[in-house]
């Protein structure tokens, strides 16, 4: 089932067309938990990968141990809090003991768990380029390669994100790597990659998820509008419930392209760490696929977002992935080279 963003409730460029010019094309990913194979788009899914290539590991998160959590361990206790919210009645979830050990395994704080070696990455995303969308209209600013939507190299036809499933230092989060193959040269596909022994955080582990991708127009945050016009529009969407922020500017859930969200923090110049060159918007990875207004929510999945009762995972968290308290991590790349080390940040 494809998924559609229900129209925009109002055209903002009517408002101010000063917008029009900066408006640019996103495309939602619109990850829904399913059973993706090699060949499909995904997110957490498994990657066309050559059997011959070494799987990427972590450097900085080597054995002997790490305080966390064992992958198989939180996908048992996500199976059973799913099951158990199914047939839970009103808001109290009632487990089995043998179900209540299951969860308590994974417990809160995680434990030591021994690691070999440099942790192998996790699987985080892949995206057949044949599964965007043909490009619609010419708006505003186009960042894409050949006047499409695919956002990498012209000989690239396939983007696999992995990421290291611990708190990176600088900026407390999981550190990604890019890899952009032609998918006609894999040749064998590897058939069972390795996987971390162990996790830095649970919320780190995305739950299979097959892809719909869409395309929508976004303008950008009121913390990116020129200060004038950003009073303005502040001055407009005061009456309306914060209409411009929530439902007209920046799209929420997993995507590509577009522009950042700054939730909760004001914009700050951001560089290549490589080349110190300009950087552009990626990919967002969202905690949550829409908000509690639903201005963002999909048309097919409106009437469950809107059910009562608890649900596990809740239909706006179908990749169980979670970034600080609820926020996104934007991933740039480098406008010069897309070999250089991408850019994350927290928004
Ligand atoms: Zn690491
Ligand atoms: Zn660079």
């Amino acid at each position: 089932m494809p998924r559609t963003t229900p129209p925009r409730p109002v055209d903002i460029t009517q408002e101010f067309p000063e917008l029009a010019p900066l408006a640019r094309t996103a495309v939602r990913l619109h990850p829904r938990p399913g059973q993706p194979a090699v060949s499909d788009s995904s997110v957490g899914g498994p990657l066309l990968w050559p059997r011959d290539e070494p799987w990427p590991g972590c450097p900085e998160h080597a054995g002997p141990w790490h305080l966390g959590y064992v992958p198989d361990e939180v996908r048992d206790s996500r199976r059973v809090l799913t099951a158990g919210w199914a047939r839970a009645e009103g808001n109290s979830l009632t487990l089995t003991p043998q179900e209540r050990e299951v969860v308590d395994r994974v417990g809160c704080t995680g434990r030591r768990i021994p690691q070999d070696g440099p942790i192998p990455l996790l699987a985080v995303v892949q995206l057949y380029a044949r599964d965007l969308p043909a490009a619609e209209g010419a708006e505003g600013t186009e960042r894409t390669v050949s006047g499409g939507l695919w956002p990498g190299p012209e000989d690239a036809d396939l983007l696999q994100v992995l990421w290291c499933p611990f708190d990176h230092d600088e900026d407390c989060l999981p550190r990604v790597r890019l890899v952009w193959r032609r998918a006609a040269e894999v040749g064998t596909p590897l058939s069972t990659p390795p996987g971390p022994s162990v996790i830095g955080d649970d919320n780190y582990l995305p739950a299979p998820c097959v892809l719909h991708p869409e395309q929508v127009t976004e303008y950008p945050a009121p913390h990116e509008l020129a200060e004038e016009l950003a009073e303005r529009v502040r001055d407009w969407e005061e009456p309306r419930d914060h209409l411009y922020q929530d439902a007209l500017s920046v799209a929420p859930g997993w995507k590509l392209g577009g522009w950042g969200n700054w939730s909760f923090s004001d914009p700050w110049p951001m560089e290549c760490p490589d080349c110190k060159g300009p950087v552009r918007p990626l990919l967002t990875v969202d905690s949550g696929e829409w908000d509690n207004e639903r201005y963002w929510c999909p048309v097919e999945d409106e009437a469950a977002a809107a059910a009562p009762g608890v649900v596990h995972p809740q239909p706006q968290e179908p990749t169980q992935i979670t970034i600080g308290r609820g926020y996104t991590m934007q991933v740039y790349s480098c406008e010069r080279s897309f070999g250089h080390t991408p850019l994350q940040v927290m928004q």
